[in-house]
């Protein structure tokens, strides 16, 4: 079984954790969302990063609904 089974997400370790992460195009950023690291809106329209733990504690269904929307520079620094 292969952890990459989201949809072309990649493996990223940050501070010891992996997480998935994915690229959103800005034609396919349909929503605004609030971007953790930094507390500011992902407005509509902006390519962002689609983030979830790939060590949730209950597993990578409930991960992928925990999974947060951050700038890309945000996720580039966090
Ligand atoms: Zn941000």
């Amino acid at each position: 079984m292969t952890r990459l089974a989201h949809g072309g997400a990649r493996l990223e370790t940050r501070r010891g954790v992996e997480w998935f992460v994915r690229e959103i195009p800005a034609h396919r950023a349909e929503k605004a969302y609030r971007c953790p690291a930094c507390g500011q809106e992902v407005p509509p329209g902006q390519a962002h990063v689609v983030a979830w733990s790939a060590e949730h504690l209950f597993g990578d269904d409930a991960a992928v609904r925990d999974r947060r929307h951050y700038h890309a520079h945000c996720w580039r620094i966090a």
